[in-house]
């Protein structure tokens, strides 16, 4: 009675790590969403917004104030420049950028290279455009690109790469001789780079970089990104993706048979906060590196080993000498009995085998949850 795709989907591992977590009341380190609050101006904005009877449809492809003020941001961070009429679709989050992204560009039995780890939605999109997903490896520990796999993965039917930075689950953020290599790549094999740059403003060190400014990329990339990691709203579920226009035309054309739109009230309330100054941002990275901060000390005090983030909020931490419990088992264990939650590796890669002795900390928490699971992992060792 079901379709073959889905019987292909696993269950979200992380969405499930939630679940378990919240039945055994344990402190929940496995889903990616902050436990503080949004910023207020936001909140007021869309309160006022739904007061004010923006409740109907908004444009399919986005409010015309969001999308103006989207150009306006990569503008202004990015030097890009982007056409909002005709350039860029608001949707139900990254997720949905990146799932219509694969629905509008890919075709069935293309090759879709992907970094690995890598963050599980990118599976079931391959799964959904009947695209063959081709795994590259970043290497732990230090989640480096090996150059030459690269080159190797790509052929003449590599129909695009996913490029993900920073990195969900390793914290790597990819280096512009790194970006380069890719930007070279796609142009030799005439793919496009989708890039999930949902991170952008989480890092600890460095400037991030959009592949879209490179020579030869603007007309061959499609950049997703979205408001839940950087206004600490995943609830709101608002992203897009920007891509020349026929790539637009496409990618508008899936998303609303799709979803019709992202939420009009949210999506007036989000044109509030593109326009946040630096203050913001500069903020919002420090408190970051505070949270590593604690957690990073917290896990090398429990015996983890572990490459500390260069951006996002997840440590990928090894626990081999802790326990040879394969990951899954390690982390139900731990959610019972030390009340820590986190994901167990193995659902980063397309080999279980290959994640089998790490999972996943999210450290989107206030610090007095992370110094509560601090305490926590501090027996840890006592109790395996
Ligand atoms: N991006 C977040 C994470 O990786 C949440 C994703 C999800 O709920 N699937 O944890």
């Amino acid at each position: 009675m079901i379709a073959q795709r889905a019987t292909t989907f696993t269950e979200s591992v992380i969405r499930e790590m939630t679940r378990i977590a919240q039945q055994h009341g344990a402190i929940n380190l496995a889903q990616g969403f902050p436990d503080f609050p949004m910023p207020a101006p936001m909140k007021d904005a869309a309160c006022a917004a739904i007061q004010g009877d923006i409740n109907q449809y908004a444009i399919t492809w986005g409010a015309p104030a969001l999308r103006l003020a989207i150009a306006e941001k990569y503008r202004r961070w990015y030097g890009l420049e982007v056409d909002p009429d005709r350039e860029i679709t608001v949707t139900c989050g990254a997720t949905e950028a990146m799932a219509a992204t694969f629905l509008a560009l890919v075709n069935p039995g293309d090759e879709v290279i992907v970094l690995e780890p890598f963050y599980e939605n990118y599976g079931p999109d391959a799964i959904v455009a009947d695209a063959k997903p081709v795994f590259v490896p970043l290497d732990a520990p230090k989640w480096t690109l090996d150059p030459d796999r690269l080159r190797r993965a790509f052929s003449a039917r590599t129909k695009a790469i996913i490029v993900n930075t920073p990195h969900n689950p390793s914290g790597r953020v990819l280096s512009r001789d790194e970006l380069s290599l890719i930007a070279d790549l796609c142009q030799e094999h005439d793919a496009w780079a989708f890039t999930d740059e949902i991170y952008e403003h989480i890092r600890y060190a460095g400037a991030h970089h959009v592949l879209a400014t490179w020579p030869g990329m603007r007309e061959r990339t499609v950049t997703i990104s979205g408001l839940s990691k950087t206004f600490s709203c995943t609830g709101w579920r608002l992203g897009y993706a920007i891509a020349p226009a026929a790539a637009s035309t496409a990618i508008r054309k899936v998303h609303d048979f799709l979803t019709v739109g992202a939420p009009a009230p949210l999506q007036a309330a989000a044109a509030v906060c593109m326009a946040f100054d630096a203050d913001y941002y500069n903020h919002l990275a420090r408190d970051y590196r505070e949270r590593r901060d604690v957690v990073c000390a917290a896990l090398t005090e429990a015996g983890f080993t572990y490459t500390a983030p260069e951006g996002a909020y997840y440590v990928l931490a090894d626990f081999s000498a802790l326990s040879d419990q394969p990951d899954d088992a390690f982390a139900k264990w731990k959610t019972r009995e030390v009340g820590v939650a986190t994901v167990p590796g193995s659902s980063f890669y397309h080999d279980p085998a290959l994640g089998r002795s790490v999972v996943r900390f999210a450290f989107c928490k206030k610090r007095a949850t992370l110094e509560a699971a601090a305490e926590r992992l501090a027996q840890l060792a006592a109790r395996v």
